[in-house]
């Protein structure tokens, strides 16, 4: 019999109920006691959603984090936080969130303020982790409370309960050793305290343990591969059976390795590691369980089930009671319940599967496969009928788009001529000072703009009256923008939500769903859009706003855009056709935007793309092919233009170390990026590569509220223009400023024109 788990559920709640009740206790609004049953209840709820399944896991649930929950079974909490006289829970969210000396706590007093620990991305996802924090003088202690308490629970609920923990190997990796020290000098110092927490969960009847080592999946040296065998010959027990987890990736160079560790199963990612599965079959040890992760945790489309059998009913008819299927991954990095949703078009409805759908395809999957496809003959029918209606649906396919792909050509992402031409015929018709002014595209989100979009689209607003409310927006953005000297305006963003879903609500080949909310850190949540179609732009989307931006001012307003590998990297993408595809499609429909922006007259056109970096592969040796075809997206949406027209590009995140040619092949005209927190740190990269074009490196951190001063400012460019020459340097924030307020933008913006005009004395 061929057994069913999986590997983690959201824990969100399909109404986000754990979301609203943190913010509320964080507010004070609710007590601890009912923030501690609201996650009770979330547990017994959600185990109850799996209850179909063999094995359940426990101890995925987290109020924060689960890397921060492990970081407090283990007792590796921050050296700041471990004086605190308060309890632990709140002890918990101040290594989560921070707090001020001024805060209103019990213990704000005699604690003091805590930074809160580093955020940061959970291998290729969008999900946040706290990073846990390492010395060389690091110890550990168990505190199994947690687990034990939530196994207790789950097995009064009935659950045949399957404790999931990371592991040693994985939790030493995804730390940061604050003193410079080697993070697998701990392994010896871990090992104890996890074989003590595999012992406890034994003595309170568990049988397996899920332990996740996602970088299984990754490059390692020969010490780290060498610290999976330390690791696991010490936790090799016969108290306890281990299932090790990866997901996210195949194994490759670490195939035989993960195969040959003293463990009693291994899961692997059958969605991103297909091809691999003869290659493990051949080397993974008879007695050994092989869990399958066959459906895809990390996306929304329904799973192709007969396929599916096609090629799993072998592998179970050789493995027998040994084969496990599961999700690809933890269902946290998908939607809960697609029933709730009550306005998605039907048809698009029916090609979906949210991580409710996703367990009951996997029972589905796993009768077929102990008692044979006809005693799921209906359900398999009504699958199949979903997968060919979706492949065959005019909504996917328009033969349009597929015969422009088809005609796509080199020539449409190279500018006419060389940047120096460019710059030249640019510099005659804009006019710019040196140490040119701008900003990142948005001003301050406020309270009435927010307003006038909810009433708008709640029908209490027309379409008239909105425009009118917007235009108001934008007219004040410019008036501050002129009052402040900038060189090159912006309209403001006022008519945008999100800087993806804007778009994606425009084009032809997007849906978007009511609930389909994924964790990203803490209590934030994303709702990505849905690319399910063929991309097509029935209408210039961005020409109009511009247009009447660019009518209140003689100075250049830039055309604002989203780039196509950000819009793709931010949405749930088809899997019917490579990602490249999808962003082909999305580059010819931004094109279009930008040469339409181009034919109104507007001299200047930002194409952001914030997530270019972030959607880099797991594996170093899979860079270069995203990055080609990611590069190659953006030049085709951006160089149609002609030598007159500038083009500039935003990134966030401005680690461009090992990207930076990458980053130099899209030919923008200028480039704005973060770097002020790091005070111009990140530039070192431009003294050995000589970037050909114009950089604004951020002097504004954007993310605080506090002013930055003329003389910081003056001094962060300085130290630009030791790394970059002066004549191609501009001035700007980090990122846009949506999420501040006018009262710190006007002063912040007032210092930064200052700076800029001292530099130009200065240079004079
Ligand atoms: N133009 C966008 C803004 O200013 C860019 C946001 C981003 O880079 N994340 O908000
Ligand atoms: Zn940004």
């Amino acid at each position: 019999m061929v057994s069913t788990h999986s590997l983690g559920f959201p824990r969100i709640g399909a109404k986000r109920e754990l979301k609203f009740a943190l913010e509320s206790y964080w507010k004070g609004e609710i007590s601890k006691e009912e923030l501690i049953a609201q996650g009770a209840l979330l547990r017994q709820r959600h185990w109850k959603d799996q209850s179909s399944l063999n094995w359940v896991p426990v101890g995925d649930f987290a109020f924060y984090d689960q890397v921060l929950d492990m970081s407090f079974t283990l007792g590796n909490l921050p050296e700041r936080v471990k004086d605190f006289h308060g309890d632990t829970l709140d002890n918990y969210f101040r290594v989560a969130r921070g707090r001020s000396v001024a805060s209103s706590d019990d213990h704000a007093q005699c604690c003091g303020g805590v930074a809160a620990g580093e955020m940061t991305k959970w291998f290729d996802t969008n999900y946040h982790y706290i990073v846990p924090e390492f010395t060389a003088s690091t110890e550990f202690k168990l505190d199994s409370s947690r687990l034990l308490e939530q196994l207790a629970e789950a097995k009064k609920q009935g659950i045949n309960a399957k404790p999931v923990i990371i592991g040693p190997v994985t939790y030493l990796w995804l730390g940061k050793a604050k003193d410079g020290s080697n993070k697998l000098d701990l392994l010896s110092k871990l090992l104890p305290i996890y074989g003590q927490l595999l012992e406890e969960l034994a003595n309170h009847g568990a049988q397996w343990t899920q332990i996740d080592e996602p970088i299984l999946v990754t490059e390692l040296d020969e010490d780290w591969q060498h610290a999976f065998k330390q690791a696991y010959h010490h936790l090799r027990s016969n108290k306890m059976k281990i299932l090790l987890a990866t997901y996210f990736g195949s194994l490759e160079d670490n195939r035989y390795l993960a195969c040959n560790l003293p463990v009693d199963g291994l899961h692997i990612d059958a969605i991103n590691a297909r091809e691999e599965i003869p290659l493990i079959l051949n080397l993974l040890p008879i007695q050994k369980v092989l869990s399958l992760g066959v459906i895809n945790g990390r996306n929304i489309w329904k799973t192709d089930l007969n396929k599916t059998l096609d090629w799993l009913e072998p592998i179970a008819q050789k493995l027998g009671d040994k084969l496990w299927i599961a999700p690809s991954c933890s269902l946290l990095h998908s939607p809960v319940d697609l029933n709730s949703e009550q306005k998605l078009d039907k048809q698009i409805q029916n090609w979906l599967a949210f991580s409710a759908q996703k367990l009951a395809e996997l029972e589905v999957l796993a009768k077929a496969l102990n008692t044979g496809r006809q005693s799921v003959s209906e359900q398999l029918a009504l699958n199949q009928s979903a997968i060919e209606a979706r492949r065959n649906s005019l909504l996917v396919n328009n033969p349009l788009v597929k015969d422009a792909l088809s005609k796509i050509k080199p020539k449409m992402g190279e500018r006419e001529s060389h940047y120096e031409v460019r710059a030249a015929k640019q510099a005659a018709i804009l006019r710019l000072p040196k140490y040119p002014t701008t900003t990142i595209g948005s001003f301050p989100q406020t309270h009435e703009i927010r307003q006038a979009r909810s009433q708008y689209k709640a029908g209490e607003l027309n379409d008239a009256d909105y425009r009118k409310a917007m235009e108001h927006e934008i007219a004040r953005s410019i008036n501050e923008q002129e009052n402040l000297e900038l060189d090159v305006l912006v309209h403001g963003e006022a008519e945008r939500n999100d800087m993806v879903e804007y778009f994606g609500e425009q084009l032809n080949g997007y849906a978007f769903s009511q609930f389909g909310w994924v964790q990203s850190y803490g209590s934030r949540c994303v709702k990505p859009p849905i690319l399910f179609g063929d991309i097509s732009r029935p209408k210039a989307m961005t020409v109009d706003w511009i247009s009447y931006a660019q009518s209140l001012t003689k100075k250049p307003m830039k055309g604002m855009l989203t780039g196509p590998v950000t819009i793709l990297n931010w949405s749930f993408v088809r899997d019917d056709q490579p990602r490249s595809v999808s962003c082909y499609q999305l580059a010819l429909a931004i094109r279009d935007e930008v040469l339409d922006l181009e034919k109104a007259g507007i001299k200047v056109i930002q194409i952001d793309e914030a997530a270019l970096r972030e959607g880099l592969p797991l594996r170093k040796s899979q860079w270069k092919h995203y990055l080609d075809w990611a590069v190659e997206s953006f030049r085709i949406t951006a160089n149609g233009v002609k030598d007159e027209t500038q083009v500039h590009t935003h990134m966030c995140y401005s680690e461009f170390n090992d990207i930076i040619e990458a980053i130099a092949q899209m030919d923008a005209d200028v480039i704005t990026i973060e770097t002020s927190r790091s005070d111009m740190e990140l530039l070192d990269v431009f003294d050995t590569f000589k970037y050909p074009n114009e950089i604004g490196p951020g002097v504004y951190d954007i993310h605080s509220p506090n002013i930055p001063t003329q003389n910081q400012m003056v001094s962060l460019m300085l130290k630009a223009t030791e790394r970059i020459p002066a004549e191609r340097l501009w001035v700007n924030p980090d990122c846009g400023l949506k999420t501040r307020q006018w009262l710190e933008v006007i002063p912040a913006l007032r210092n930064m024109v200052e700076a800029a005009k001292q530099l130009r004395a200065h240079a004079s």
